[in-house]
């Protein structure tokens, strides 16, 4: 917009990320009225003005809005007729109510807001209140007082991973611990009003040293200047102060302090990243009737028992149930594991699932679509997959679904037999309860994590239940990403390519790979063989574009027409920091997604060889059909981790032990006795369908969506270019080599490109 062209030209400055902010601003008063002047000036998308004063005569020499024929006018109305002068592409919205008594509205205001700037002198608890909403909402909370010739800013940005502070209220002791308590941030958004909060006592500080234009204005633009720098990814200090009488001004850095009330409630996961790592589509849920089963490691034993190799091999064979003349059940080669849940004991689950749930059409409880048959409940304690909580139907299945809503029953192609579907099976929430606890205590040996967290099982009892026979269980974990390595991660990198390298030639590629590497493609110009086809059926050795230095994007400079609207902020400001680092300064002249991809491989090769070693089978056999195989070790089984405080350095780990097994039980269903070779040859075969899946191939991997991406022939050979080098990294931590290209100090700028992928494809549902 040629209205703002000459801030345009400021050095490093995003008129993007300004165009995406929705202030709100509480108090239309000194600081207030003057900072929606600069606010509006400089472009900001939406500003929401509240307040339920009227205009006094003693504000104009300050209130920059008003004028003398404003004064007994609510301070709202005169503020808009105010600020038409200066509303160049902003969208305005006043309100007049009052904001401690209708506190519920000022939450719904910031809900949908992207800054708070807090303008009102109401006292201190006020403020205790509004820097818990901002930290409840991960929003950059910002003040400003002025008085006599004195102007101070507080400025505190959202914290990119919650609880590690610091917050306004790390910078300021209250009076009052038992009132601090009922407006921590778990709580907040859920008060109607806040007026049992005291009020500051005697005169206010501009009554009794005075207040001007200069100190009042230039506080005022402080704070706008504080919150622009801060969204630019700049360090401001959150405490600055200026004395106008000797242009003395003076700043500090507060410290997260460990007993802040406001940091320690803090939610796990800010809504930006619930919505970047968890998904943004919602099904609802309803309370269902049935059994609760907290889970824990000693509550499971694999004895073994001829009974239970019994139980367990009865499941390669049909068996007939009312209604039903053939049902098969999920198979496993492995007898079933004996539970002894303590039913009493359900202390350890949280809140949110400690009662059994179930998608239904409207629900009291919204959850986060994961899956046909998942969902995942987000709350401000971490966020719960459940397994098997009922069946995900689109709106054509709704017409045409069974008597029963949840579950429902499908033909099993290429067999007579049909199978219940939404549920998981008590034996198979009790194996991946158990498999996942396992393969966790495993994976920490080695300093990762498992993707689930195992915490318990629902067992159904739904009245009108078509099939009541049959036992219907949905697992329960707390789980770390919903967005999967090859979906979301792998996908989203091959669609940001052409943004991240706009002008790169076939000829600066081609060279890279050896001659036999080289295809003739459609259009008779010269392609790269992908990964899968050279480097997994052949010999052939894969490049590694971490080695080369010639290689550098540029950072990406559009915003793809096609995001979600409620994440094209949290794009700019990951795209700026990104444009920012580029070209990366340490290692330098490497490129950032052959780091990334490199990074992917080593983590997935980790994994997979600790798993190896422990002889775990993350669940390739085959059950009930020669022809197709179970197999679970694919990129698509591997969540993207979200960032928290503890998340450490992973960014990848992995889920879906449902089918897992280990040596412990098994039997082959060919013999029904113990097949080591077979248990070996199983093995073998799943680690190669991951080499081949993570080479690329498609076969396994659960993922079709690649074709639908066309990349030009520079950044088609790219894409196979990066993929080898994660065939790189996979097979160097597959053989346990040193990593020869550590990213742990680059964790940031990796973080950035990880959010651009994952926000490229958003709309994809697992
Ligand atoms: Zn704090």
């Amino acid at each position: 917009m040629a209205v703002f062209a000459r801030q345009h030209k400021v050095d490093d400055w995003d008129q993007r990320l300004i165009s995406q902010q929705v202030a709100l601003v509480l108090g239309v008063g000194g600081i207030g009225s003057n900072v929606s002047v600069h606010l509006c000036r400089l472009g900001i998308r939406k500003l929401i003005l509240v307040d339920n004063d009227v205009v006094d005569i003693t504000n104009l020499n300050r209130q920059i809005l008003f004028n003398k024929d404003d004064v007994g006018r609510r301070k709202v109305d005169a503020a808009s007729d105010g600020l038409r002068h200066h509303l160049l592409d902003t969208e305005l919205q006043a309100i007049h109510f009052d904001a401690v008594e209708q506190w519920e509205t000022v939450v719904k205001l910031a809900q949908q807001s992207t800054v708070i700037f807090n303008c009102i002198d109401y006292g201190e608890y006020f403020d205790y209140a509004v820097v818990s909403l901002c930290t409840s909402l991960s929003l950059p909370y910002i003040t400003a007082s002025s008085y006599g010739h004195t102007s101070i800013v507080e400025c505190y940005p959202p914290l990119a991973v919650p609880q590690n502070g610091p917050c306004w209220a790390c910078n300021n002791s209250p009076a009052e611990i038992s009132l601090l308590q009922q407006i921590t941030p778990d709580k907040i958004q859920g008060l109607k009003s806040i007026s049992f909060l005291p009020k500051d006592t005697g005169m206010p500080v501009t009554q009794e040293v005075g207040s001007s234009i200069l100190s009042c204005g230039t506080a005022s633009q402080l704070a706008t200047a504080s919150f622009i720098n801060s969204l630019h990814g700049n360090k401001i200090p959150h405490w600055t102060q200026l004395l106008l009488c000797n242009m003395e001004m003076f700043g500090y850095s507060v410290e997260p302090s460990p007993n802040c009330l406001i940091c320690a409630a803090a939610p796990k996961y800010s809504a930006q990243t619930v919505a970047i790592y968890f998904g943004t589509s919602m099904v609802a849920m309803s309370a269902a009737e049935g059994s609760v089963y907290s889970y824990k490691t000693d509550c499971v034993t694999n004895p073994a028992s001829p009974d239970l190799f019994a139980v367990a091999k009865s499941r390669y064979s049909p068996t007939s149930i009312a209604k039903c003349d053939s049902l098969l059940y999920p198979a496993l080669p492995r007898a079933d594991l004996l539970a002894k849940f303590s039913e009493d004991d359900v202390s350890p689950l949280p809140d949110a699932v400690a009662t059994p749930l179930i998608k239904t059409e409207t629900g009291s409880c919204a959850a986060l679509r994961s899956g046909q048959r998942s969902a995942i409940i987000p709350t401000t304690t971490g966020c719960y997959r459940l397994k098997g909580c009922g069946h995900y139907l689109d709106d054509e299945e709704l017409q045409l679904r069974l008597p029963y809503p949840s579950f429902s029953i499908s033909s099993i192609e290429g067999t007579e037999s049909s199978e219940i579907r939404g549920c998981s099976f008590p034996h198979t929430s009790i194996n991946e309860l158990y498999m996942c606890d396992v393969v966790g205590k495993s994976l920490n040996g080695i300093n990762y994590s498992v993707g689930n967290l195992p915490l318990g099982m629902w067992q159904y009892q739904i009245k009108e239940d078509i099939y009541p026979e049959v036992s219907k269980s949905c697992s329960i974990f707390e789980t770390l990403g919903e967005k999967r390595a090859s979906t979301h991660l792998l996908v989203g990198m091959e669609m940001l390519l052409p943004l991240l390298f706009p002008s790169l030639e076939p000829d600066d590629l081609l060279e890279l790979f050896p001659a036999g590497r080289l295809v003739e493609t459609d259009n008779r110009s010269l392609g790269v063989q992908p990964t899968w086809q050279a480097c997994c059926c052949k010999e052939s050795v894969p490049i590694n574009l971490c080695s080369i230095d010639k290689l550098c994007e540029e950072g990406p400079n559009e915003v793809p027409s096609n995001l979600p609207s409620q994440l094209i902020g949290e794009w700019c400001r990951s795209a700026y920091r990104l444009r920012q680092c580029l070209p990366m300064t340490e290692p330098k002249t490497k490129s950032l997604c052959a780091l990334l991809y490199w990074r992917v491989g080593r983590e997935i090769g980790a994994i997979a060889r600790c798993l190896k070693e422990q002889g775990i089978n993350w669940g390739y056999y085959f059950d009930h059909s020669p022809a197709l195989p179970h197999c679970n070790a694919h990129p698509n089984n591997l969540v993207v981790i979200a960032p928290h405080k503890n998340s450490g350095g992973q960014l990848l780990a992995p889920v879906d032990f449902d089918l897992a097994f280990t040596k412990e039980g098994f039997f082959s269903p060919y013999t029904g006795e113990y097949d080591d070779s077979l248990f070996w040859s199983w093995m073998n075969t799943g680690e190669q369908e991951l080499e081949r899946a993570l080479a690329g191939d498609q076969a396994n991997s659960g993922v079709a969506e690649r074709d639908s991406i066309s990349l030009s022939p520079a950044h088609d050979a790219l894409r196979w270019g990066l993929r080898d080098t994660l065939l790189c990294g996979y097979r160097s931590a597959m053989s346990n080599e040193e990593d020869q290209w550590p990213t742990k100090e680059i964790s940031t700028v990796i973080s950035d490109l990880v959010h651009l992928a994952l926000i490229m494809t958003s709309n994809q549902n697992t």
